[in-house]
């Protein structure tokens, strides 16, 4: 049944400015209707989804992957619902739809804002063609908390790499416009300190004074809403005894009110209803009340708005303006999302979009571009395999699934090239190679007699081995980061061979794996890179690509470190010596039985050339607060590969009315430079990036001295002072 006013509206939307529009169509709604561009809901809904989207009880479905079936649902929304208002179709495209790039973790890790951007117009691309209009992504929860599965999804510890990377994720979502014009939303989550969460435990609460919300957790939500993202999803978690789906201090005094955020707010996967298991509401009814008042838009797969909000209105607990500001709010999405004239995702494109030649390339150098050198003493990368007869030993050898990592939407297995595979296709002449997984990822199947039988054979061995990408990602949060089952074991009698053994692992989270580290002399972070991770590696194996990624996360030697992460405040006393008092060793802030330091800290990662940092110079050292610290250092390719180096920026306030941490990263430049050439460095800080807030919450610039880094870790650089006045 078609109805005349879907045509009206169609025609009215390309006539009419949106505010007026959007007044127009909401003027028509009732309250049905209201409520219905208010409640997502996904196709195994208990109720009947075609018969609500026709009385436009539905305003978004969620997760759907066929194309056909967005369009048949479209379809009846604006072809057979009264106001033909067009439905918004969202999904997870995390990293990747069809053609999968490395997880976000590691893809920040190379630290490049031009290569998020890129991977995030390829996913959308492909995402667009197949019927997404909005996005749940990106995720910008800072985490120190590598046991927390859902780090796989994050930038990694710092709020100032966070935000960059954060912000490409948004402008490549959103920027991107399909040859027919179409485009999607994205949605910046979970909004807030889900990454915090206590213990590492996934929906686990999270208790954090608002200076460390403020400081550290809330500016990547901040950079995402600079640069403009349309939505906002709120978290599961608990927030300061409040959960932060109903939290008013995030939603209406940060979010609105001093941030201006205009877009919608969805609630996390029925955040609304797990109100009742946090225990701050009785029922559904409640959990709704709560919410509505709370600020949040859309209730996700939640029966809460459906079966309530209505009647909360009816009884007079709910103002209708409370509604109306909502719907707006959705309607104007959609109307910046061109649905009203164009609802409808073309089928006949789906299958030239997904998988491009173009894309799949990419796919390969996001993967090279972000495995990370973490050891190469002696130097046995990059390979030279001519001749030579090369093991492939570890569970990884022959794996496709778990290349992909969690949350890869629509990736497929046998997309996956494995390692077996493109090793063997990426041979030079004369080469050879042999093969034995050794173990499997969990349990005790082993056979490690086999393994060191190939291993004798070969000239070098390459061990694959890691994490499943069924160990990360949504409440998979592992208490133990070793090598699952018996891998460590399987590690162990290689290098008892005396072989060269270099070690590629692939995971979705740092791993404590400080044997392996001490055991092994050459050492590739290579993520769960992908459908061309397999590629990526052999890139950098054999050198056609330099390593440049670095570690956006601190990797603990033990799980009792965690959270170990560099930005951490000195204590009174401290674990190195002050200069001002000296403590005995043992009163000092140690462990009794574990180093202070990570295994491999925020910021490290090698390369083939050696980068050295030479002649620091502060050129203001008096910055004004109206000014920019002035800071700069040449950089001196001192090797025999070009090379591509991440140049960080650190400082520390010395002393503070607060307390600052020891270091914060304040900038980075990458840099790539051939072998024997040197260039200078030089950082314009805008002074204000030097402000904190105060004891009252409030941000000032305090005149005092400071110290600045500029170097290739949190931990190395050259060190010198400057002081603001
Ligand atoms: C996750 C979100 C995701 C949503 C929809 C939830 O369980 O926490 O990140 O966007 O499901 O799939």
């Amino acid at each position: 049944m078609a109805s005349p006013a879907s045509s009206i509206i169609k025609k009215e939307a390309q006539n009419l400015p949106r505010e007026e529009f959007c007044s127009n169509l909401l003027s028509q709604m009732t309250l049905k209707e209201k409520v219905g561009q208010m409640v997502q809901a996904d196709l195994s809904w208990s109720e009947n989804v075609k018969q609500l989207l026709r009385e436009g009880r539905i305003g978004s479905l969620l997760t759907i992957q066929d194309v056909r079936s967005i369009n048949e649902h479209q379809h009846i929304a604006v072809e057979e619902s009264r106001l033909g208002i067009p439905i918004l179709v969202g999904n997870d495209i995390i990293h990747g739809y069809r053609s999968i790039f490395p997880i976000p973790l590691a893809l920040a890790s190379s630290w490049d804002v031009d290569l998020v951007e890129a991977v995030a117009h390829a996913s959308i691309s492909e995402a667009i063609a197949a019927g997404t209009t909005w996005n749940f992504a990106p995720m910008v929860d800072i985490t120190r908390d590598p046991r927390w599965g859902r780090i796989a999804e994050s930038a990694g510890e710092d709020p100032l790499l966070n935000s960059k990377i954060g912000a490409a994720w948004v402008r490549g979502y959103q920027g991107y416009r399909s040859e027919t014009g179409r485009q999607a939303a994205a949605c910046v989550k979970h909004y807030a300190a889900y990454g915090a969460v206590e213990s590492g435990k996934d929906y686990n609460t999270t208790d954090m004074s608002e200076r460390r919300l403020r400081e550290e957790y809330l500016p990547p939500y901040k950079a995402a809403i600079d640069a403009g993202v349309k939505t906002i999803m709120t978290s599961f978690n608990d927030l300061n005894g409040l959960p932060a789906t109903i939290n008013p201090l995030l939603l209406k005094q940060i979010l609105r009110k001093e941030w201006g955020f205009e877009g919608v707010i969805i609630s996390d996967y029925d955040s609304i209803g797990e109100l009742i298991f946090h225990g701050v509401a009785r029922d559904h009814k409640e959990a709704a009340l709560r919410s509505i008042l709370a600020g949040v838009d859309i209730d996700m797969m939640g029966n809460a708005y459906h079966y309530h909000l209505a009647d909360l209105v009816r009884d007079g607990q709910v103002p209708e303006a409370l509604l109306d500001e909502a719907v707006l709010r959705i309607l104007r999405l959609k109307y910046d999302l061109d649905l009203f004239d164009h609802p409808y995702a073309e089928e006949s494109r789906i299958s030239s979009s997904l998988m491009r030649p173009e894309t799949l390339n990419l796919a390969a150098e996001a993967a090279a571009k972000s495995i990370i050198l973490l050891k190469n003493d002696p130097r046995l990368l990059p390979l030279h395999l001519e001749g030579k007869t090369i093991a492939l030993i570890g569970p990884f050898a022959d794996e496709r699934q778990s290349l992909l990592g969690c949350w890869s939407f629509d990736g497929k297995a046998g997309d996956v090239e494995t390692l077996h595979e493109a090793i063997e296709r990426n041979l030079p002449p004369r080469a050879s190679l042999r093969v034995c997984s050794g173990c499997s990822f969990d349990g005790d199947a082993a056979d490690l007699a086999s393994a060191v039988a190939v291993a004798r054979q070969a000239d070098v061995v390459l061990l694959a081995v890691g994490e499943t990408d069924r160990m990360s990602g949504e409440a998979h949060s592992r208490a133990h980061l070793g090598l699952p089952g018996r891998q460590q074991e399987l590690v162990d009698a290689v290098v008892a061979t005396g072989k060269p053994v270099i070690a590629a692992v692939f995971t979705g989270r740092p791993l404590a794996i400080l044997k392996l580290a001490q055991e092994v002399p050459s050492i590739l972070l290579a993520w769960h890179g992908g459908t061309r991770a397999a590629q990526g590696l052999c890139d950098v194996l054999l050198g056609r690509v330099n390593p440049s990624a670095k570690l956006n996360v601190s990797f603990p030697r033990s799980e009792g470190q965690i959270p170990v992460y560099y930005a951490h405040k000195s204590t009174g006393r401290p674990a190195e010596s002050s200069g001002v008092i000296q403590f005995n060793e043992a009163d000092k802030s140690v462990y009794l039985d574990e180093s202070n330091d990570p295994l491999f800290a925020f910021g490290f990662g090698l390369s083939y050339t050696n980068f050295t940092y030479s002649d620091l110079r502060v050129l203001t050292p008096v910055v004004e607060k109206d000014g920019f610290l002035r800071v700069s250092a040449t950089l001196t390719n001192a090797g025999n590969f070009t090379g591509t180096e991440i140049v960080q920026l650190y400082v520390r306030d010395l002393v503070g009315t607060v307390t600052r941490p020891v270091k914060e990263l304040k900038d980075f430049q990458k840099m790539t430079l051939a072998p024997g050439e040197s260039c200078s460095v030089e950082f314009d800080l805008p002074a204000g990036e030097l402000a904190f807030l105060n004891v009252d919450l409030n941000p000032v610039l305090e005149a005092g001295e400071f110290k600045v880094w500029i170097g290739p870790d949190s931990t190395r650089g050259l060190e010198g002072h400057f002081a603001v006045r």
